[in-house]
């Protein structure tokens, strides 16, 4: 794994951190970390493991997992669509394609934010609380909690989210006011872990649902098929085409550099690499799935 991290690490130099986001532009991006976690409880990682960051768009999986279990298919799917779209993960430009309009899937922004508005709640704070106890479940790690200052970064600049949320509201899919809509939002962007953390909630989509270090079934098994489909169709955004044919494992991703994946059956990894391509994918972390998936014939297809 080492061999792995020290050769995909030059291709940092290709990329650059993520900047719309204030915060995130501290991130080093020379950084790079891996771990793999296996349904026995072995860990293989690699690089600074210990180093925590933010889930970004990765949260969008766990959200609509949660949203699922709550609401039901029917509902979810009411509000937001399952086809991928071949746009940029923030873009507003599909959004009247459909009429009524509705966002094309739950991993581009606009659908995303329909799926955050439907986490059920008093309010704001409970509504957070109850997605990260989900997250405490996941990855068997009662101590993650979220960056006060990436989730503050993130509210005070995420016009283009507010937008998309406003069209959301004129056309109903969201009955919410935007402002605390996007406080909820921006706290389950900046949920912060290692990619220990990480690794092991890739490990229970891997495993169909079940954590099998707590013998916990934490989601039915259907749930965690509908979101290892949408990691494939659109978990890269508009590199999941290309994702698929030279990688072939579920995966999403987010611009704080981090990739969470599920190798069905075998197990969960998690990684974490600033430094992203125009797409907005962590460039080395992608030469390193690269890497593994050649070497171990890990692709699904
Ligand atoms: N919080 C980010 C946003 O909404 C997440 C985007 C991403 O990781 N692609 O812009």
């Amino acid at each position: 794994m080492q061999q792995f991290v020290e050769q995909a690490k030059p291709y940092a130099k290709y990329g650059k951190v993520a900047d719309y986001i204030p915060a995130l532009r501290k991130a080093d991006p020379n950084d790079l970390s891996i771990a793999i976690y296996a349904p026995d409880g072995t860990v293989v990682c690699a690089g600074d493991t210990q180093e925590k960051a933010t889930l970004q768009s990765i949260s969008k999986i766990i959200a609509l997992a949660f949203v699922l279990m709550n609401r039901g298919e029917e509902e979810v799917f009411k509000k937001v669509g399952m086809e991928p779209t071949g746009d940029p993960f923030n873009s507003i430009a599909k959004l009247e394609e459909k009429q009524p309009p509705k966002p094309l899937n739950p991993m581009i922004n606009a659908g995303a934010l329909a799926v955050t508005h439907m986490i059920d709640g008093a309010d704001v704070d409970e509504r957070f609380h109850r997605l990260l106890t989900f997250v405490h479940r996941l990855a068997g790690d009662s101590a993650i909690t979220y960056s006060k200052e990436v989730a503050q970064s993130e509210f005070e600049t995420a016009f283009l989210n507010r937008s998309l949320c406003y069209f959301l509201k004129q056309h109903g899919i969201i009955d919410e006011d935007v402002e605390p809509l996007m406080d909820l939002y921006t706290k389950q962007c900046a949920i912060e872990m290692n990619c220990i953390d990480l690794a092991r909630i890739g490990l229970v989509f891997a495993m169909d649902g079940f954590d099998p270090i707590q013998n916990d079934p934490i989601m039915p098994p259907h749930i965690a098929r509908i979101c290892k489909t949408f990691m494939v169709t659109c978990g890269m955004y508009n590199a999941s085409g290309e994702f698929a044919i030279k990688i072939g494992i579920p995966a999403k991703s987010g611009v704080s550099g981090g990739i969470l994946a599920a190798v069905p059956g075998r197990f969960g990894i998690g990684i974490f690499g600033p430094s992203l391509d125009e797409k907005g994918n962590s460039i080395t972390g992608i030469k390193l799935l690269e890497l593994l998936s050649k070497t171990y014939s890990l692709s699904i297809f």
